[in-house]
Order: C-alpha cells, then structure tokens, then sequence
C-alpha cells in the first residue's frame, strides 16, 4: 500500500485507530506519537475528536511509516535493556539481541571495574551498563560527532555517569603507560559491503557507516581485536556483536592475537552473535 486517504479533521480518536492505514500496534503507536496520548489514554478518549491540526500531523507521520522510515525514529525512541533511548537517524537503532553483549559484560566487570564501549552510536551499550552498574567507570567513544550527542543525552537521561570521547576506534586513547581496561566491548559495523539487507527494512534509512565497513564486514572487527592488548589489562576482556555467520573468522582473529577462553555466544534466535576472549596474563 503506497498511499491511502488522509486522516479527516473531526473523526474521533476510535475511527482513526480503525481508519489509519498500517497493523492495529503501529497504528496505535502513532496515533499516541502524534497526539501525545499514552496507551491508556487511546482508550479512555476514544470519542475525542481530532483537530484539523492533528489529522494533518498524523497523515504526515502515516504517510512516512507507509514509505518504510522505522518506527523508532518517527517516535524518536527505542526501549533496549528496559530503559527508553532516543535515536536519530544519526545512531543505529538498538537491537534486542545486543542485550546479550550487556549481558555477558556486566558478568565479566569487577566491582570498579573500567570499561569502554568502542562505536557507541545512541549510547545504548555504554548507558545500560553504566546504569546497572554505577560503580563501573565507563568510557564510550565514537568517530561520530553526532551520535555522540545522541550518546550523551541518552546517559544524562537515565543518570548514568559514561565519559564521551571522538575517537576513530583507538586513535584517540593514545599511547599508555599501562594497559587500564577491565573490559572492552563493540557493536562495529560487521555487514559486508553490498550486502542485500543493507537495501531492505529499517536498515535503508540507518546510517550506513553503523552498518557496513564497505569492505568484508570484518575490517573494524579486526581494527578492535589487534589493538585490544594495549588498554586491556589482564584477564580483562573483549566481547564484540558480529554477523550470524562470522563467529568462526572472529574466533580464529581472537586466537591468533593470543586470547584465551575463546567462546562465542547465541542470541535470541539461536544464533552464534557475540564472541569475545580473555587477554592471558603474561608469562
Ligand atoms: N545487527 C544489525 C543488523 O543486521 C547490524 C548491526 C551492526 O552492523 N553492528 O541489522
């Protein structure tokens, strides 16, 4: 359905959630954007009329939704690890299935642990971390000026303490004395470039530079894993989300930089979607 009829001024709130042209959830979920009603609000108004202002801004956001944009930026936001983060179409849309990254970090930081979160884009990783776990001190960075802006808000929203850095990768951390790290970990663009979903759904309108390293899908993978020993202290670790079919080439990247522990780790549809290693003490 590419078009429908516009959302006339004066119907009531019941026939605009009947009317409006997408399924009953995204309908309603709209129709509450647009108006700033809550769930329950749909229904206990349900006889409120909409003005000739609201149905334009209504047909307005129905019309983009009909043209693909994702939900999540319409609404302006995206729940991930139970905490609401805004999101532009300067930042990936956060993932359930990164949950699992946050997940298997917050197991692995010890009490004051140091951690950082490499391409943070909305902040999602670094604030659902930082805010389950105040006593973490949590570092994010990301080569994007805007998403760290995204990155920020989202962390001032939910009172979590994360210190924002522009870095390519680790081009900003410099040289240290001594590795400080207790745990790294990453949501890098992994899609190999030309890739057919890069075309298709929300992906389409997310910023490509989230998504793809326009190369293998590996490229900013291996950038993490060959500069990780440097800031990692050891038996700290690397954790990183990859592509449902790179676990493998991750692992042997991991093993071959001399990671011990090497595992991967299955998402919500059983695939094989984070893997990490623990950095050896040396010998
Ligand atoms: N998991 C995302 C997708 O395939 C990609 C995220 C990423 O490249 N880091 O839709």
């Amino acid at each position: 359905m590419s078009d429908f009829p516009d959302i006339p001024p004066g119907i009531s709130l019941a026939d605009a959630l009947r009317s409006a042209p997408l399924d009953a959830l995204e309908n309603r979920i709209l129709i509450g954007h647009a108006l700033q009603l809550t769930r329950i609000q749909l229904i206990t108004q349900s006889e409120r009329l909409l003005t000739a202002a609201e149905a334009t801004q209504l047909s307005a956001l129905l019309r983009r939704r009909l043209q693909g944009e994702p939900i999540a930026y319409l609404v302006g936001e995206r729940e991930f690890f139970g905490l609401a983060m805004q999101v532009t179409p300067d930042v990936l849309i956060p993932r359930p299935d990164t949950e699992l990254l946050v997940e298997l970090a917050l197991e692995r930081l010890p009490l004051q642990g140091k951690a950082l979160d490499m391409g943070t884009g909305s902040g999602a990783i670094a604030v659902a971390i930082a805010h389950t776990r105040p006593d973490v001190a949590m570092t994010a960075l990301d080569v994007s000026e805007a998403a760290l802006k995204v990155a920020a808000s989202n962390a001032q929203r939910h009172g979590a303490k994360v210190d924002f850095l522009r870095s390519d990768w680790y081009a900003a951390l410099g040289e240290v004395a001594a590795p400080y790290l207790d745990l790294i970990v990453s949501n890098p663009p992994y899609i190999v470039a030309g890739d057919a979903h890069l075309s298709q759904g929300d992906l389409r309108f997310e910023p490509i530079a989230a998504l793809t390293d326009h190369a293998d899908g590996l490229s900013a993978l291996r950038i993490i894993i060959d500069g990780a020993a440097a800031y990692l202290k050891p038996d700290g670790w690397l954790l990183m989300e990859h592509g449902y079919d790179q676990s493998e080439a991750v692992r042997k990247l991991l093993a071959q930089r001399g990671f011990a522990e090497v595992q991967s780790w299955r998402d919500l549809a059983g695939i094989e979607r984070v893997s990490g290693g623990k950095l050896p003490r040396a010998s």
